[in-house]
């Protein structure tokens, strides 16, 4: 293990040390799949079997969503990259190892025109300076990319001459959008957006359906292996075409619109107002037309619906790393869905209310992890319950 760490720092990420992103930088990827399966069977293992995981067979690069904070150093040298962990010093990122690679050539390209557009970077302790952050996005299908700067003001001195220069050295930018961040904060986004070129949103596709994403809405940041969970999630849901279907936390509509083309009905609920617009764009633009959406805590949606002894069949949830809570959950099992197919991205919050679920009329079926996250020590994972006494459909 030292060895296997020794070897990585020399061959790998020269960065790994500072930036701590990837816990498993330099353990061979065998290595941290097997890690990945020991951590969801610890957490998942008492209640069902669980799977192997479901490993990539290209680990690098896979990352469609690349953040970038800026900075300048005491001798005026502009950075951008990440913070060194624990701390508010930026490193300077050139290239990373998990990152999309036109993403990073972009964010470098963005840090070499400031000094000539006289843009001064943001200075988090005096508040002082303009740019903040950069994030992109990539449709890796479509090949669509959006540059969003994250500014303190919305005045962007030159706009149309910066974003025409930066078109001019990437002709693959789709759509630049100007993020308005002017809190004492550490969320990367503000909540005004403003579009300075193109549609202010990319697409892309995932299990044959085009989906909207918009600078702050959720989308899965491994598109490859998003497209096995998915297919596996509705799998376990062993939809015929008759059922209700309800997907919880559903963002921009992803898993119930796959779900959707195999289910009579399906219901959507999501906090984030954004997905929410973006799923219900996300709906027309595939033509369906059994789904709604509804943008409320999830939680309390399904106390109301359960208020309401309304009825599921099948319900999908996918929570944050947070998880769910009592109300969603007691809630969930009075709507008694014959089965329950639970998609997570940590195993800890997961076996907690699988825990609930287990006790309170589900039995835990099957876990799959999925390894969406190579070289970070996260791992995601989906589970089906089965209604006791329902009949089983596997
Ligand atoms: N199923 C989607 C999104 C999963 S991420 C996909 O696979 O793309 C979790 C989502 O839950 C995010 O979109 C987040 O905005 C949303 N969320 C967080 N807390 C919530 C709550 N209390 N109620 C509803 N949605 C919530």
């Amino acid at each position: 293990m030292k060895e296997d760490r020794k070897k990585s720092q020399k061959d790998g990420c020269p960065l790994a040390k500072k930036c701590g992103g990837c816990e498993y930088q330099g353990v061979s990827y065998e290595k941290q799949l097997e890690k990945k399966q020991q951590e969801v069977k610890k957490w998942m293992g008492s209640y069902c079997k669980v799977l192997p995981i479901v490993g990539m067979e290209q680990p690098y690069h896979y990352r469609n969503k690349v953040h970038a904070v800026f900075d300048r150093l005491k001798n005026g040298t502009v950075v951008s990259g990440i913070y060194q962990e624990g701390t508010h010093n930026v490193v300077n990122v050139d290239s990373c190892l998990i990152e999309d690679e036109l993403s990073d050539e972009i964010i470098c390209d963005i840090r070499g025109m400031l000094k000539s557009f006289k843009i001064k970077t943001y200075d988090e302790d005096t508040g002082y300076g303009l740019l903040r952050h950069v994030l992109i996005r990539r449709g890796f299908t479509t090949g669509q990319v959006m540059v969003v700067l994250v500014l303190s003001s919305p005045i962007l001195p030159s706009k149309n001459n910066f974003v025409k220069a930066l078109r001019k050295l990437h002709p693959e930018i789709s759509t630049v959008v100007l993020n308005v961040n002017d809190k004492k904060t550490s969320m990367v986004l503000g909540e005004r957006n403003i579009t300075l070129y193109g549609k202010g949103y990319i697409e892309d596709e995932l299990c044959g359906l085009t989906f909207r994403i918009s600078p702050s809405s959720f989308y899965q940041v491994n598109p490859v292996q998003t497209e096995k969970l998915y297919e596996a999630a509705v799998h376990y849901a062993h939809l015929t075409g008759k059922e209700r279907v309800f997907d919880a936390y559903c963002g921009i509509g992803t898993i119930g619109m796959v779900a959707a083309k195999n289910a009579r009905e399906v219901i959507g609920v999501e906090l984030n107002k954004d997905a929410v617009r973006d799923a219900i764009t996300n709906a027309k633009r595939n033509n369906m037309k059994n789904i709604r959406f509804y943008n409320d805590d999830a939680g309390e949606f399904m106390v109301e619906m359960a208020a309401k002894k309304e009825k599921v069949d099948v319900l999908f949830m996918d929570p944050p790393r947070s998880g769910s809570n009592e109300a969603f959950l007691s809630s969930a099992v009075k709507l008694s869905p014959e089965r329950i197919v639970y998609v997570s991205c940590n195993p800890e919050t997961l076996a907690r209310d699988v825990k609930y679920l287990t006790k309170h009329g589900y039995e835990a079926k099957e876990c799959r992890p999925y390894d969406m996250f190579p070289f970070t020590g996260h791992v995601e994972s989906a589970v089906l319950l089965q209604r006791r006494g329902a009949t089983p459909a596997h």
